[in-house]
């Protein structure tokens, strides 16, 4: 898993008040989600969770997911983002 990366910059809005922020998130903390076979091949999902707060306030909590595929490769990635929205 040393292709995951350790750090990201997220831009995002508080729906709270509107407002865009952006922030540098740095060593992420990856934990081990889940291991699939996909056609024989191994596929890893890995999730990092950080958190962080706007002016306003509000809680804005990010998952960023990773799907390992195959083993080495970063296949697919997804930000979620609660109390934001990514822009
Ligand atoms: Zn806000």
């Amino acid at each position: 898993m040393n292709m995951l990366p350790t750090e990201i910059e997220l831009e995002f809005r508080c729906n709270g008040c509107s407002t865009d922020n952006k922030e540098q998130f740095v060593d992420l903390v990856w934990d081990f989600v889940e291991s699939q076979n996909r056609q024989v091949v191994l596929e890893n999902h890995y999730v990092a969770t950080m958190q962080t707060n706007c002016n306003c306030g509000a809680t804005i909590e990010i998952e960023y997911h990773i799907w390992e595929y195959p083993v080495g490769a970063i296949n697919t990635d997804e930000i979620q983002i609660t109390n934001g929205t990514k822009i």
